[in-house]
C-alpha cells in the first residue's frame, strides 16, 4: 500500500454534501486514513463565482501514479453528473497532491501537484493532517511552506 494526500474542493450545489459522497465514492481502491477540517476559501482564478469549500485527506491505495489519476477522474465524472448539466461545472475536484516521496513530470500527471506551494487552501487543511510531511522536491515540510503564504482569506467552515 502507497500513502497518498488528496486535495478536495467544490463550490457548487450542496458543497458539504459533494465532500462526504466524494470521500465515500473512493472505496474500495483508495482507503481514507486521515481527514482535515473543512475550510471556506474565497473564488480564485476566475473570481465571479461562488466560495469553494476545500480539505485534504491522507488515505492507502495500490493504485499506480497513472491509474489512481483515471480512478479520481472517474469519480469526478459520476459525481458532477448528479447535479451538473451537460457541459455544466463540475461539483468537485479531486487532485493528487502526493504518492510517498514520489517525483513524476507527465503531461497529464504532475507529482507533487505543481501549486500546491503557493496554495493556502491546500496547505492549511494539509498542515493539520501532516506538517512535517516534508514536499519531496521543495525539501521544506508543510508547516514551513505554510508560512510562506497567505492564510488569512482561509476560514474554518461550520455549518
Ligand atoms: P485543476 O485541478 O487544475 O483545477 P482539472 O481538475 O480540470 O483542473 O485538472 C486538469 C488536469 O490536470 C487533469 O485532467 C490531470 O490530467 C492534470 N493533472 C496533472 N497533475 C495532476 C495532479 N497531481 N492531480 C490531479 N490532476 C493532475
Ligand atoms: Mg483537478
Amino acid at each position: 500500500m502507497k500513502t497518498i494526500f488528496l486535495a478536495l474542493g467544490t463550490n457548487l450545489g450542496d458543497r458539504l454534501a459533494n465532500l462526504s459522497a466524494a470521500i465515500d465514492s473512493l472505496a474500495p481502491e483508495i482507503r481514507v486514513t486521515r481527514k482535515s477540517s473543512v475550510y471556506e476559501t474565497p473564488p480564485w482564478g476566475f473570481t465571479e463565482q461562488p466560495a469553494f469549500l476545500n480539505m485534504v485527506i491522507a488515505a492507502e491505495t495500490s493504485l499506480e501514479p497513472r491509474a489512481l489519476l483515471e480512478y479520481l477522474k472517474k469519480r469526478e465524472n459520476e459525481l458532477g453528473r448528479v447535479k451538473s448539466f451537460r457541459n455544466g461545472p463540475r461539483q468537485i475536484d479531486l487532485d493528487i497532491l502526493f504518492y510517498e516521496n514520489l517525483i513524476l513530470d507527465e503531461f497529464f500527471l504532475t507529482i507533487p501537484h505543481p501549486r500546491l506551494h503557493e496554495r493556502a487552501f491546500v496547505l492549511v487543511p494539509l498542515a493539520e493532517i501532516a506538517p512535517e510531511f516534508e514536499h519531496p522536491l521543495l525539501k521544506k515540510s508543510i508547516a514551513e511552506l505554510l508560512r510562506d503564504v497567505d492564510a488569512s482569506g482561509i476560514t474554518p467552515f461550520s455549518v
